[in-house]
């Protein structure tokens, strides 16, 4: 006897049911979207007992005729596709003429519906996916969706169920991304009889991330968009200093679909590089328009994942828009003072939680959501006047470093290969430095001698703080700026932009330094890139290479470190040609190449680094760090309580 059964359509149907109603969250999410493409402008959902014992979702949209009301529990009954060719090109969030089919087949489910312009609704009932009820009832237009016992049927599901606390917030979670998609539609949540969320529908992105995720991450978001090739961009980023522990405030749309996508988080992250500290994670809500038939949405019966035609495209137009958007950022960090100056400056309302339009209205701050490059309007900044920067070429006179000869070269012991430990580097030349500037005795350098009157452009500089920050009056702030981490970003830039080979230094006494031989083998695969930078290292032996030359800017006593470091860098990856290995190598010449924290530093030099981060151009050290902190006018006068 044949050991292979048929299933029989009920048992075909459960199994294809448990595909598209994987827990309450996933009803919510087809409900919502077939509210969507029934084109309504405000919907209610309402959950009890975390979706398990009632979920009711309510639009005004197009609603159903009689004879719609019955079919559209069928299974494959859609009336968004009509044949194979529609596959091609798909504009509505359903297609697949499932879900309420599923949704049916393992709850009670009730509908009341009613086509707009019609006079008459109709109402269902359903029991596991048989129609016990079908009669006209006088209901608006539009359609009510209302499911009970969800898996009542289906014990083997209902095991796996969470807690109700834990599947009401998994609804919550998917009709907040659901409502963050359709700025033009008013989306309101209920639990238990209580008002989760509400969008307020008017078609601003802006509003509804303020409403829905709340006033602290609505000021941090910059604004970004493109438009390239077919693909349109629009959303919003995190600012570099509002880096997230783990990516739950990342939204991703596709034609007003809420997606996963790695292609599209690794494009975001990308524009943070050297902004961000690792480990951090920048928020953002961005949405992307293509034509539909540059993107496949049947790739999962959820519709969560989506094929994109040409992934390089999207990649690119999404970095570049996001890139734009971090590096048009202008702020500084603001300081935080006294426990008290923070309690007054917090706002003051739970902002997660509902707000009334009108509420939500009048609470909405001009620049809480900026545009990129934009900095937030301050009493007594004038609306024009831009820094302009001092022409001409910067200097940077370094002191020569200790045990520097004075031609620049490392005398080496003879005989023991030059490895320097962590040790060997001083404490305040390592990077982050700031903490460890060291009590020279006091420098005759015009910033160590107290305050530098003249005003430079729109800042004036007041001199340096214990060899390490450098402080700048503007406006009516005061400016502290971390000089190494800043001057580090600089030459970081410079370095990334330089597209001819650097300027190099001869070494006078060469270095030999001794590495394994796949550090050896790391820096041979790299050497010209290194030579662009102005390395020039050679094998030497089996275990050695010897050090010729460096970049013209950094110190002969740091050769052997550097180019330790660099072998550090150029493993890391496994790529030592890539992209991240070659910024880890800029990252440690410009970190060598700065002017270092607990030593004086020129007048000149620190003009010349506040000018930069004034300007805008400097805001994070290549590893993230914010590189300046602003204190307002208003938060001394606080502190001092001249005013409360
Ligand atoms: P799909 O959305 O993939 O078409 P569904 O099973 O979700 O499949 O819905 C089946 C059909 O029922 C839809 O194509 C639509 O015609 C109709 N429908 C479902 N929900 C609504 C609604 N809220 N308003 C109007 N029509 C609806
Ligand atoms: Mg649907």
């Amino acid at each position: 006897m044949s050991e292979i059964n048929i299933l029989s359509p009920h048992v075909a149907d459960l199994i294809a049911a448990g595909e598209v109603v994987e827990r309450p969250a996933s009803v919510i999410k087809e409900l919502l979207e077939n509210a969507f493409d029934a084109g309504a402008g405000n919907i209610t959902a309402e959950l009890r007992g975390g979706g398990m014992t009632y979920i009711r979702v309510t639009d005004d949209g197009c609603g159903m005729l009689p004879e719609d009301a019955g079919l559209c529990f069928m299974r494959h009954a859609t009336s968004k596709l009509r044949d194979e060719r529609g596959l091609e090109g798909i504009g509505t969030m359903g297609f697949r003429g499932e879900a309420l089919a599923a949704i049916a087949a393992v709850s009670r489910t009730e509908l009341t519906t009613r086509k707009k312009g019609t006079q008459q609704g109709t109402r269902v009932l359903l029991e596991a996916g048989e129609i016990s009820e079908i009669a006209p009832r006088g209901c608006p237009e539009g359609t009510t969706l209302i499911v009970r016992d969800l898996f009542f049927n289906t014990p083997a599901r209902l095991k796996f169920m969470k807690t109700d606390k834990a599947e009401a917030a998994a609804c919550a979670a998917v009709a907040l991304r659901c409502a963050l998609g359709r700025p033009e539609v008013s989306v309101r949540l209920i639990k238990d009889g209580e008002e989760l969320f509400f969008s307020p529908g008017d078609g601003q992105l802006s509003s509804c991330i303020y409403s829905l995720l709340g006033r602290d991450t609505a000021k941090e978001l910059l604004a970004c968009a493109s438009e390239d090739e077919g693909i349109a961009v629009s959303g919003f980023v995190g600012s570099p200093r509002a880096g997230h522990g783990n990516r739950t405030k990342q939204f991703f749309f596709c034609n007003g679909r809420s997606i996963k996508s790695q292609l599209l988080q690794a494009a975001v992250e990308q524009a943070y590089r050297n902004t961000l500290l690792t480990g951090r994670y920048p928020a953002c809500v961005i949405g992307l328009r293509l034509s539909f038939g540059a993107v496949d949405v049947n790739v999962h019966p959820a519709k969560t994942e989506v094929k994109f035609r040409d992934e390089k495209k999207v990649f690119d137009a999404v970095y570049y828009a996001a890139l734009s958007a971090v590096e048009g950022e202008s702020r500084t960090a603001e300081i935080s003072l006294s426990p008290a100056t923070r309690a007054a400056a917090a706002p003051k309302k739970d902002f997660y939680k509902t707000l009334r339009a009108d509420e939500f209205r009048a609470g909405l701050p001009q620049n809480a959501v900026r545009a990129p490059g934009v900095a937030p309007p301050r009493a007594g900044t004038p609306a024009s006047g831009g820094f302009s920067a001092e022409k001409g070429t910067v200097v940077w006179n370094r002191a020569p470093a200790p045990g520097a000869s004075a031609g620049g070269t490392l005398v080496r012991e003879s005989g023991t290969p030059y490895r320097a430990s962590p040790r060997a580097v001083p404490a305040e030349e390592r990077c982050p430095s700031p903490e460890a500037a060291q009590t020279e005795p006091a420098e005759t350098s015009a910033a160590a001698q107290g305050l530098i009157p003249e005003p430079h452009g729109n800042f004036r500089l007041i001199g340096e703080a214990m060899k390490t920050y450098i402080l700048a009056e503007k406006d009516d702030s005061l400016i502290l700026i971390d000089k190494h981490a800043a001057h580090e970003r600089m030459i970081f830039d410079r370095l990334k932009k330089q597209d001819r080979a650097l300027m190099s230094q001869t070494l006078l006494v060469p270095v030999t330094l001794r590495l394994l031989a796949d550090e050896i083998a790391l820096l041979e695969r790299s050497r010209e890139a290194l030579e662009d930078l102005g390395f020039e290292i050679e094998p030497f032996g089996a275990d050695s290479v010897v050090i010729r030359s460096l970049p013209a800017d950094t110190d002969a006593a740091d050769a052997a470190a550097m180019v330790e470091e660099i072998c550090e860098q150029l493993g890391k990856n496994g790529a030592p040609s890539g992209k991240d290995a070659l910024d880890g190598v800029l990252h440690t010449v410009a970190c060598k190449a700065a002017i270092r924290a607990g030593r004086s530093t020129e007048a000149g030099e620190l003009n010349q680094i506040v000018a930069e981060v004034v300007a805008g151009r400097v805001k994070y050290c290549p590893h993230g760090r914010p590189v300046a902190v602003t204190l307002t006018k208003k938060q001394l006068d606080k502190e001092f309580s001249r005013i409360v």
